[in-house]
């Protein structure tokens, strides 16, 4: 059985093709992609409601990694690809190369925790830190 396959069976979700084709793009990128890098790269033409809804189910299942950019742009990641999958449990910081929008867990950098004064709730933690990466500096 082939690993995503497996990774859908382990959490009980039915193994439609969408999924599939989202986790093995997924899996294929060196980089974190975004709803709308996702869909240029299925082969099948689903719309848009169903994507997002798998790719929902998908993240609340801890099958991904959603990354909060902003509001208008979050990336998604498979940590299962990765040898640090266990580190994603943790909040850690992200890197954002303004050049090429290349966007990187830094699964080894974690916020301290976040005192807010005394009646506020916690939602989200979002840390991006902004630059160019590796790749983008050597080009200059
Ligand atoms: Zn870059
Ligand atoms: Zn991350």
């Amino acid at each position: 059985m082939m690993q995503t396959e497996k990774l859908l069976q382990n959490v009980r979700l039915s193994q439609t093709n969408m999924r599939k084709e989202i986790l093995d793009i997924l899996d294929d990128s060196s980089l974190a992609l975004s709803m709308n890098e996702i869909k240029l790269r299925l082969k099948s033409n689903y719309n848009r409601v169903t994507l997002y809804r798998n790719l929902k189910v998908l993240t609340e299942k801890g099958i991904l990694h959603q990354i909060h950019i902003d509001r208008q742009d979050s990336k998604y990641v498979l940590p299962l690809k990765t040898d640090k999958a266990g580190e994603h449990d943790q909040e850690h910081l992200h890197f954002k190369c303004l050049m090429c929008n290349e966007v990187k867990c830094l699964t080894d950098q974690h916020p301290e925790q976040v005192v807010l004064p005394e009646g506020y709730e916690k939602i989200e933690v979002n840390f991006v830190v902004y630059g160019i990466c590796r790749t983008c500096k050597n080009k200059n």
